[in-house]
């Protein structure tokens, strides 16, 4: 038997990395006010043909629906949004507080073509906020994230952002983009020219190149923004820059769903080839009330764990290809004694020192500093020790020196403190 086609194992061998990731996260989201939610992997179809929407490729393509042995139309939820709406309008969470922020860290199914980066059960940590208009939080948002990501090691990864506009924008976009797109119907796909009329937006989103060629100097939604939305996006902007935040403003940025108004961003990585994205996030202020809450101002993101994790274990494999920083080669009894003494004030200061006390060859000894990857080798011969010397070679760039044995330890200490 065999796991069924985009699911799969993560085995106990690979589960440190998934862990120390939940702990980090789920601390800063407590460090944040963010409360934890669980909400069902199953619910009505109708939650997520609703809010994601009906013309989405998510919706079309790659929701996981069935019919229960009723006959209700159900769906293996594929994003957590939709959901924590649903849940905080069927508990009336607004009467209390509506101000709310959660995380949840869990599966969701999609049923897209398995690669790398993408499969069909994977993984997502998510966090909302319900109640808060302010731009504020858009920048607190993607500062949550980018500190997780620096928490985790992570370099590399840029914020793209984006204003999506309001119902209020909207329809001076809608005319342009729908002049513009006539123009270019005979290079559009037959998908494409079936959004024209159920929501042109979503053409945007599409992935195929020359849809793309002919939609690279489509309108963007920036250039048609309300006075009010337009410096919300001026405040998440320059609050970015106060916080020292890097990001690029990307007018093509859409996102799949089509909940969202105002701010929209993803973080992108080149590591991992054509699956860019590890993070996508944006305001959806229409949301609540659209599926039957009072009008309430949203926000949050999701992170592709499973992108992440891969992310985290190429830095980790980059780490293990040198695993000592240095290799004590003694040729001699003299060079042997030498050479363990300093070993151990090597050691004592963090240093990842080795050594072989079975008395080899020097051609065996650099065979061992090989196969234990060291970065540096240490050669101490008698010769050279009478003159007060040893050579110390940097096994990246085969470059040597010789160090006085006297200041030995301070100077190689200061090397690999460097
Ligand atoms: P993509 O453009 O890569 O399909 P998306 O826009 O569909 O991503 P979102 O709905 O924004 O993705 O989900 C948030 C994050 O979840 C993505 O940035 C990505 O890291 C991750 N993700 C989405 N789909 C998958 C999948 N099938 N397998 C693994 N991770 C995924
Ligand atoms: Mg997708």
């Amino acid at each position: 038997m065999q796991t069924i086609r985009g699911f799969r194992d993560i085995l106990p061998e690979k589960i440190s990395l998934w862990q120390k990731v939940e702990k980090e996260a789920t601390h800063l989201f407590k460090s944040f006010g963010f409360k934890e939610i669980r909400i069902p992997i199953l619910e009505k179809t109708e939650l997520f043909a609703r809010s994601i929407g009906v013309v989405t490729d998510i919706v079309e393509k790659e929701m996981y629906t069935f019919e229960d042995r009723k006959g209700d139309k159900l769906t293996l939820r594929p994003e957590a949004t939709a959901s924590i709406v649903r849940s905080y309008i069927q508990h009336k969470m607004y009467a209390k507080d509506p101000i709310r922020k959660f995380y949840m860290i869990g599966p969701m199914f999609r049923r897209e073509r398995p690669q790398k980066g993408r499969y069909r059960q994977f993984y997502q940590i998510d966090a909302e906020i319900f109640g808060v208009e302010s731009a504020y939080v858009d920048s607190q948002l993607i500062f949550l994230l980018n500190e997780l990501f620096k928490r985790l090691g992570l370099t590399g990864l840029s914020a793209h952002i984006n204003s999506l506009g309001c119902p209020e924008c909207r329809p001076s976009f809608q005319k342009a983009l729908l002049d513009f797109i006539e123009l270019k119907k005979d290079s559009l796909c037959e998908n494409c020219l079936r959004r024209m009329d159920k929501n042109p937006l979503r053409i945007l989103d599409c992935k195929i190149v020359d849809c793309k060629k002919a939609l690279a100097d489509a309108p963007a939604t920036l250039d048609h923004l309300c006075h009010d939305c337009s410096s919300h996006f001026d405040t998440v902007k320059t609050t970015l820059e106060k916080q020292g935040l890097d990001f690029i403003v990307d007018k093509s940025l859409v996102r799949g769903l089509d909940y969202y108004t105002r701010t929209a961003w993803e973080i992108q990585t080149t590591a991992l080839g054509a699956q860019s994205a590890v993070a996508g996030g944006g305001r959806y202020d229409g949301l609540v009330k659209e599926l039957g809450g009072p009008q309430t101002p949203a926000i949050g993101f999701a992170i592709g764990f499973d992108r992440l994790v891969e992310i985290m274990e190429q830095i980790d494999n980059k780490k293990e290809a040198r695993t000592i920083d240095l290799f004590i080669v003694s040729l001699g009894d003299l060079a042997m004694e030498k050479g363990y003494h300093w070993s151990l004030e090597l050691n004592q200061a963090g240093i990842r020192t080795e050594m072989d006390f079975r008395g080899k060859s020097m051609k065996a000894l650099m065979k061992r500093a090989d196969k234990l990857k060291a970065q540096y080798v240490l050669i101490a011969r008698e010769d050279e020790l009478k003159k007060k010397t040893v050579v110390i070679r940097n096994m990246n760039t085969k470059e040597q020196v010789l160090l006085a044995i006297e200041t030995l330890v301070p100077e190689l200490i200061k090397i690999f403190n460097k």
